[in-house]
């Protein structure tokens, strides 16, 4: 794979999401034929504003869990709501996205001999007892809670693509991608990232859930979408994979960062600690480090300041009285 005289054709599923669209303008960048498809319930088309301007790039409106009419060399399935906001409002339409998804990719891709690069998450390893998580871990993870939608959809297709490559020798390749953030994340899909900045720069005051003690590990996304790619470009590689940053931060020190970005301070509250709110994740990312040389570059302040330019310009655009 690679530039070469005749473009090959990728899919992206999800692809008018945060994750979806910045994959999709990587993709073009490097010279692929780019089909998008969506069924548009929490992406967003303005995402593909600059995707849209390539006339190697087709979007299709249409659903990961009907049958495939496209034909590609590489499926990127990002197709499933990631906010816990989101894929908590329809947990059965969460669920049956990623299983039947992960399904009917497998089905095609045995059919079609086309490889599947696959969006899984840290989210299966739930409220983790190890730490830093390795991909060896099989988590802790509640299957009857608020985020079992999205937690066990999520682990049941990584079973899906794995018997894919076992019993059918299907190339699947399994990405668990930790927090990301950056550029389009959406302002109110109820994630501490967008909420924080939308609450700093509205001056509003930030809203701490729990003791704001729990951590996360944030990457920015170029850093992820490099990592994807090279995921997608190995010849051979031995998945599943954790994609994050490895930076750890309690949610405090998030509110303080974003302040500092922001030049602004505001009030800190606190509001209930969610159910089965993970108490600390940080990937271990040993693997990819040796597989694909994967390595984050963007520190947090630096990520944080570009998606903060980004939202204010977003939301002088929506609203440009409102400030
Ligand atoms: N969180 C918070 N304030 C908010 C939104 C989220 O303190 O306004 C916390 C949330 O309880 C969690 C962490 O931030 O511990 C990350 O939440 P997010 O929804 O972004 O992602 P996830 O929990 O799926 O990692």
């Amino acid at each position: 794979m690679g530039l070469g005289s005749t473009r090959k054709t990728v899919l992206v599923t999800g692809a008018a999401g945060f994750l979806g669209s910045h994959l999709v303008d990587r993709l073009l960048a490097e010279g692929f034929e780019v089909v998008g498809l969506d069924n548009l319930m929490t992406g967003d088309l303005g995402n593909l504003a600059d995707a849209g301007r390539s006339p190697h790039f087709h979007f299709e409106i249409g659903d990961v869990r009907e049958p495939l009419r496209v034909y590609a060399e590489v499926i990127f399935n990002f197709a499933c709501p990631a906010s816990p906001v989101h894929y908590q409002s329809d947990p059965y339409a969460t669920l049956t996205t990623s299983v039947l998804g992960a399904v009917r990719l497998v089905e095609h891709a045995r059919l079609r001999g086309c490889r599947i690069v696959h969006a899984s998450t840290s989210e299966v390893y739930g409220d983790p007892h190890e730490h830093p998580q390795q991909e060896t871990y099989w988590g802790h993870v509640n299957p009857i809670g608020d985020r079992s939608c999205y937690d066990e959809g999520k682990r049941a297709a990584e079973t899906v693509l794995r018997d894919a490559a076992r019993v059918h020798n299907a190339d699947t390749r399994i990405v668990r991608i930790f927090n990301t953030y950056g550029p389009r994340m959406s302002f109110n899909d109820g994630r501490v990232v967008s909420n924080f900045l939308v609450q700093a720069i509205r001056g509003d005051a930030i809203t701490l859930y729990g003791s704001g003690e729990q951590s996360r590990s944030f990457c920015y996304v170029n850093d992820l979408i490099e990592g994807i790619f090279r995921v997608a470009m190995a010849p051979q590689i031995e998945t599943p994979l954790n994609l994050g940053n490895p930076v750890e931060v309690t949610m405090i020190e998030l509110a303080r960062a974003v302040m500092q970005v922001a030049k602004r301070d505001v009030t800190l509250v606190h509001r209930p600690l969610p159910n089965d709110d993970p108490r600390r994740r940080c990937p271990d990312i040993t693997r990819a480090k040796a597989q694909i040389g994967f390595e984050p570059s963007v520190p947090l302040l630096e990520g944080l300041q570009r998606t903060y330019d980004n939202f204010v310009e977003r939301m002088r655009v929506a609203s440009p009285v409102a400030r």
